[in-house]
């Protein structure tokens, strides 16, 4: 049987995202991105999809074209398991809800903790400050999960250089990626340039810029990338569509990217965007986009009597 692992540095450049598949699709979205050649989905346990998720890689692989090693998979640690004596048993209900015996990479999903009995916080109270349940405690977890070959790599999202920074200094193992929203409305050069520096990967989430995102996270005036002259001119010229600029901008400054897509369709076309390339200008032009706006911005953190701040949250 043809088995390999991905070296880190070898994740493969463009995965699928998987939030806001909630409504049944992940299992169906999920085999058509294996089928049209998708070799990394990124999962989590609060994206509320992970037994979906799970029943299209049982099915695709044991149908058996498609092995489990020929499948970068990454999952993600909730807010409320960051106490170290529960890391472990997150994983393994990740690892059942997914039917799978291992991940490529589990990520702790923020660095933000609450009370491990609730799902999501509801008021200030509900949240632990990093002084009640340290980072690098969590990470000390993660790296035993390591070690019990319950996953292959280990990782973070949402962390700023400086929290990068604690976990080089004091834990054991270097983070094999940081997973954080970028595109060209939010490039993140200085953490992209640190984590080039330190070999940890840096992966682009909301890649195109989240235009789905819920609700409570649009502002009146949200700028689009799907609306910028620039992308959508590159786009004609090329004879390209504007996601495929956006993606192959990401892939060519190092970055992995992990759109999401339910339909068949799109999906095809964000993968064949890893093999589309850029001239230096065509990258210019991309990436002289002057607009700065981020539209994952963790405010939902941010409450009365708790202890995360925008300031705290992202080290800014
Ligand atoms: P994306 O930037 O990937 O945008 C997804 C949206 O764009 C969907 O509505 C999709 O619709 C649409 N879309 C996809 N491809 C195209 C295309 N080629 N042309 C036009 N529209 C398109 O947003 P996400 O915020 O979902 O980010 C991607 C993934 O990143 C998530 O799914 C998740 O896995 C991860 N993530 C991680 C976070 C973290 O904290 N670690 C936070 C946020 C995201 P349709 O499905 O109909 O194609």
């Amino acid at each position: 049987m043809k088995s390999f692992q991905f070296p880190v540095g070898q994740m493969p450049a463009i995965g699928l995202g998987t939030w806001l598949m909630e409504d049944g699709s992940a299992t169906a979205a999920v085999k058509s991105a294996l089928y049209s050649g998708y070799r990394h989905i990124d999962c989590a346990p609060i994206y509320m999809n992970e037994k979906d998720v799970g029943q299209a890689f049982s099915e695709v692989f044991q149908e058996g074209s498609i092995s489990r090693e020929d499948v970068w998979i990454t999952s993600k640690l909730w807010c409320n398991r960051h106490r170290r004596d529960l890391v472990e048993g997150a994983l393994k209900e990740t690892l059942a809800d997914l039917q799978l015996e291992y991940l490529d990479l589990y990520m702790i999903h923020w660095p933000v903790a609450f009370k491990h009995d609730i799902h999501r916080p509801e008021s200030g109270t509900d949240l632990l400050s990093l002084e009640e349940m340290p980072l690098i405690d969590t990470w000390g977890a993660m790296e035993e999960c390591l070690k019990s070959g319950l996953c292959k790599n280990i990782g973070v999202c949402n962390f700023s250089q400086k929290k990068l920074q604690l976990l080089l200094d004091q834990g054991t193992v270097k983070p094999a990626a940081d997973q954080v929203e970028c595109h060209p409305f939010f490039p993140q050069d200085d953490l992209r340039e640190f984590c080039q520096n330190t070999g940890i990967q840096l992966v682009a989430y909301s890649p195109l810029g989240s235009p789905a995102r819920p609700e409570r996270m649009i502002g009146e005036n949200d700028p689009s990338l799907f609306e910028q002259d620039q992308v959508k001119q590159l786009a004609t010229s090329k004879g390209i569509t504007v996601g495929q600029v956006l993606l192959a901008w990401a892939i060519s400054r190092g970055t992995v990217a992990i759109p999401k897509s339910a339909n068949p369709e799109r999906q095809k076309e964000n993968l064949a965007a890893g093999s589309i390339e850029l001239s230096a200008d065509e990258f210019k032009l991309v990436d002289e986009i002057a607009i700065r706006h981020r539209f994952v911005h963790g405010e939902f953190w941010v409450m009365e009597d708790g202890p995360y701040t925008l300031a705290n949250l992202w080290d800014e």
